[in-house]
């Protein structure tokens, strides 16, 4: 899951990218409605969180212009407690959902779990690969069956790889899927992540592919 972070204001920016980070996102984070656009342009987000009151252009005529380029990401507005009327154009403007501010972390993890869930359009978004289940809405690993404790990079590998159990994927898409921009990456930084998951879930669980990448075991 990589998100977009559209915020002009820096201390809620940091906040929210901390605790994004933590809970296993990668995210970005565009400072004003020119950047956001940009961003949105690369077509890379699977959820946007955006500020409307914005520097360079307004986040409504941002959602507008997502929409109508045929944009699909989940979108949720943060908003000020007073500004109804914002509020209504940007639920008209295509928005999923809304946070006032200041709002609390856990509710909007809680909010983009929801919509996260809703986009995979499962009823059940429980991932099984041999032995293992990975449930993205709870968060939660199991290894035959017993509860798997993972750090969220190590969960955020593994999603990456479960939910498309037959591809093979590049260090690069991989780095993409863990890390927003700004944030250093070492070259071998992915290596090390699947070198602590084997560890976890058994060395032949996650397939080196020679000069191309990873993929999971092929099962059955
Ligand atoms: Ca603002």
């Amino acid at each position: 899951m990589r998100l977009l972070l559209v915020e002009d204001d820096d201390m809620i920016a940091e906040t929210v990218l901390g605790a994004m980070r933590r809970a296993g996102y990668a995210i970005d984070w565009a400072e004003d409605g020119r950047a956001a656009e940009l961003s949105l342009g690369n077509g890379v987000y699977d959820l946007v969180l955006l500020d409307l009151g914005l520097p360079k252009k307004d986040g409504i005529e941002v959602l507008n212009a997502y929409r109508k380029n045929g944009g699909d990401a989940p979108v949720i507005i943060l908003t000020a407690r007073d500004a109804v009327d914002e509020r209504i154009r940007g639920l008209d403007a295509g928005a999923d959902d809304y946070l006032i501010k200041p709002f609390d972390l856990d509710e909007l993890a809680a909010r983009v779990r929801a919509l996260s869930r809703r986009r995979t359009g499962q009823k059940q978004p429980v991932y099984t690969h041999a032995e293992l289940t990975l449930d993205p809405a709870a968060h939660e690993v199991t290894l035959n069956g017993a509860a798997l404790p993972l750090v969220p990079r190590e969960f955020a590998l593994l999603q990456a790889l479960i939910e498309q159990p037959t591809r093979v994927f590049t260090k690069a898409e991989l780095e993409e899927k863990l890390y927003g921009w700004g944030e250093e990456v070492g070259s071998n930084t992915i290596e090390v992540h699947v070198h602590s998951l084997r560890r976890k879930i058994g060395a032949e669980q996650v397939v080196t592919v020679r000069g191309v990448g990873y993929r999971l075991k092929r099962c059955g």
